[in-house]
């Protein structure tokens, strides 16, 4: 049985997240240690620890989640000009919170990926 983390609690709303964006399948809220002057992190509703433990049934979850981060990029202003969408897994990636998100960075020039 995976661990819950904060971000389940962000989803019941029992602790305060600036949440932009919810529905049955995904939340997503302004990350609370912002890297860029948008980032947002796009989360399923359901608990999935790293991006090792998606299946063929998340398929459909997934995509959604990449919809959403368009519609949103949309919101914040920041479709034409350009955004990042990131998913780290594990330690390696730097991967902090064991509930899968999509970090959605954009509204400055982000520079290259890596290097
Ligand atoms: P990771 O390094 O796991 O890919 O990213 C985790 C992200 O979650 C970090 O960018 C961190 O700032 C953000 N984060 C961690 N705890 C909280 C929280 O309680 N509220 C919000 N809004 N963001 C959080």
């Amino acid at each position: 049985m995976a661990q819950e983390t904060i971000f389940s609690k962000i989803i019941r709303r029992e602790i305060p997240a600036d949440i932009v964006f919810q529905d049955d399948k995904v939340t997503a809220f302004r990350d609370i240690s912002p890297q860029a002057p948008t980032h947002i992190l796009i989360i399923p509703n359901k608990l999935i620890p790293t991006i090792n433990d998606i299946t063929e049934q998340d398929e459909t979850l997934l995509g959604h989640m990449m919809i959403v981060a368009a519609k949103i990029a949309n919101q914040e202003g920041i479709d034409e000009s350009g955004y990042r969408l990131i998913m780290n897994c594990n330690k390696d990636a730097g991967q902090e919170v064991f509930h899968i998100h999509m970090h959605l960075l954009g509204g400055k020039n982000l520079g290259r990926l890596i290097g």
